[in-house]
């Protein structure tokens, strides 16, 4: 697995190399080598001296090389999906909505011209106009987690690219082989060599390019350490930084919620991807009569799921990521019985190879215990019984984390306190995977975002350009005309 930069496939200057694995047969895919310093200072450079011109070609003529891509991620979708699946081990419906959302954010940042539009106003004091521009910065960098292999790259780079400025990506050094396959079909729609850079590796890679003095900005998605990490050491070294960090998410259900559509919709939230989604939900607070009921559907449902590697069109869930995954969720449901609950259903035991874990439902979570507070990133359903809508909300407020939260029920005025007093960032109304789309901003509050400005859309816009204002007073001094 080679680098790509300065529009050539170069080896990596690191000597170390991460195995990267089919996590449904431990089938070893490739190696991939944890770059250095020195191959973050060459894409840098790529990319600065790229930016002289690219900033300088009509946003009408940059979005021509994503039209083009657009095309070929179209005529290449069937093998971004297997590759997708191959590393990750989610499901083929799960690949191909991973690498669909990252071809709609292609197809939105074609749309630089307006989103990136500026304002102006004349007479703002007597004979005195005033123009605000937005101008791209120079270099960004992203740096990505392994449970979105194709789409999270997409989150950034088309917006910021399209807006004149150039990027060096860092993906996960578990997944690389998605983003190898996209850079290639990068490479095809001839965007100028040093406008797209990939460096493949991990930490090292990371601290290079949060410390690097041409980085003019880092958008990061990730754990929550590592988010808190790269917010620090970027912005101390001066950069715009936007981390999208870990999440702790809750679905509250009415009871006078729809409660087969519903017990149906929190499950796949729950197991869909295994439970690796930063939108995932986690614990179910059920009011009144609907716990009884959601409890009982809820194990029928989720003993009934068919469990394997997501290659098999059969598959509904497939592994986690590493055996290390399936051994920390496994210490968490063990923690949660430690501190009382019960387990429903106990997913723990599967035999045979791949890091399988099966859907597991815990009953009695309370807010004190480990599996309430911390991410679990797997899946399990874990199921509480609270008084109403004021005291869900009120743990839901109290977690560290605030990515999102969603809410069944029928009820106009129990939707709108949820919307108006929750602290999750985005929310489900009826929803259980409540991701924005490629137009509407998209980030948590709390633990699950460090930085100010969000990804996706007009929010993206604030994040990869600056502002320039310019006022201006011309005075008549001839009368030649
Ligand atoms: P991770 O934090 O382990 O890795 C993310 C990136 O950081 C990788 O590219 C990795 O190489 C790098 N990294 C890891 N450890 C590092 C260190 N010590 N120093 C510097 N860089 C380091 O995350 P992951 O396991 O790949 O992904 C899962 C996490 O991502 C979950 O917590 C999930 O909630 C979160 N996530 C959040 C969102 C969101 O939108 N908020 C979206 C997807 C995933």
């Amino acid at each position: 697995m080679k680098n790509y930069i300065n529009g050539q496939w170069i080896p990596s200057l690191g000597t170390d190399t991460v195995d990267v694995i089919n996590p449904a047969n431990e089938a070893l895919l490739g190696k991939c080598p944890l770059g250095t310093s020195e191959d973050v200072n060459a894409a840098v450079a790529a990319a600065k001296e790229a930016f002289k011109e690219w900033r300088k070609t009509p946003a009408m003529d940059r979005v021509q090389h994503l039209f083009k891509l657009k095309t070929l991620l179209e005529e290449n979708f069937d093998e971004l999906v297997q590759l997708c699946t191959k590393e990750h081990g989610k499901t083929i419906a799960e690949s191909k909505g991973d690498v669909r959302r990252g071809i709609q954010m292609v197809e939105t940042a074609c749309g630089i011209p307006t989103l990136m539009m500026g304002q102006s106003f004349e007479d703002i004091a007597a004979g005195i106009d005033c123009q605000a521009i937005r101008q791209p910065m120079g270099v960004f960098a992203a740096i990505t987690p392994f449970n979105f292999p194709a789409m999270v790259p997409f989150w950034f780079w088309p917006f910021a690219v399209a807006a004149g400025n150039t990027f060096v990506l860092k993906p996960s050094e578990r997944v690389p082989l998605s983003q190898m396959k996209i850079f290639e079909l990068i490479e095809k729609a001839g965007f100028p060599k040093g406008v797209m850079n990939l460096v493949l590796g991990g930490k090292e890679v990371v601290n290079a390019l949060c410390s690097h003095p041409d980085v003019k900005g880092i958008s990061f998605v990730g754990s929550t350490p590592v988010a808190k990490h790269v917010y620090q050491l970027g912005s101390s070294h001066g950069k715009r930084v936007q981390a999208l960090g870990g999440a702790k998410n809750f679905m509250v259900i009415l009871p006078d919620a729809t409660l087969d559509a519903t017990v149906r919709t929190c499950l796949e939230s729950i197991v869909g991807c295994a439970g690796q989604r930063c939108l995932a939900g986690s614990v179910i607070l059920s009011v009144g009569k609907a716990h009884e009921e959601v409890k009982e559907r809820i194990v029928r449902a989720a003993s009934d799921m068919i469990v394997g590697d997501g290659a098999d069109p059969k598959t509904q869930m497939g592994p986690l990521i590493s055996k290390a995954a399936v051994d920390r969720v496994k210490g968490l449901i063990q923690s949660a019985v430690d501190e009382g609950a019960k387990i429903l259903l106990d997913g723990r035991n599967v035999d045979g190879k791949g890091y399988f874990l099966k859907p597991t439902v815990i009953d009695g979570i309370k807010p004190h215990m480990r599996i309430a507070k911390e991410e679990v990133f797997g899946p399990v359903v874990c199921l509480a019984e609270v008084k109403g809508l004021d005291e869900a909300i009120s743990w839901i407020n109290s977690s560290n984390f605030a990515n999102t939260a969603s809410l069944f029920t029928s009820s106009g005025a129990a939707a709108r306190q949820f919307s108006y007093e929750a602290a999750p960032a985005m929310l489900g109304l009826n929803i259980g995977v409540p991701a924005p789309m490629a137009f509407f901003s998209f980030g948590g509050a709390k633990d699950s975002f460090f930085g100010d400005v969000k990804a996706h859309g007009t929010a993206s816009m604030m994040f990869f350009t600056d502002t320039k204002v310019t006022i201006s007073r011309w005075n008549k001094n001839s009368n030649i005309w």
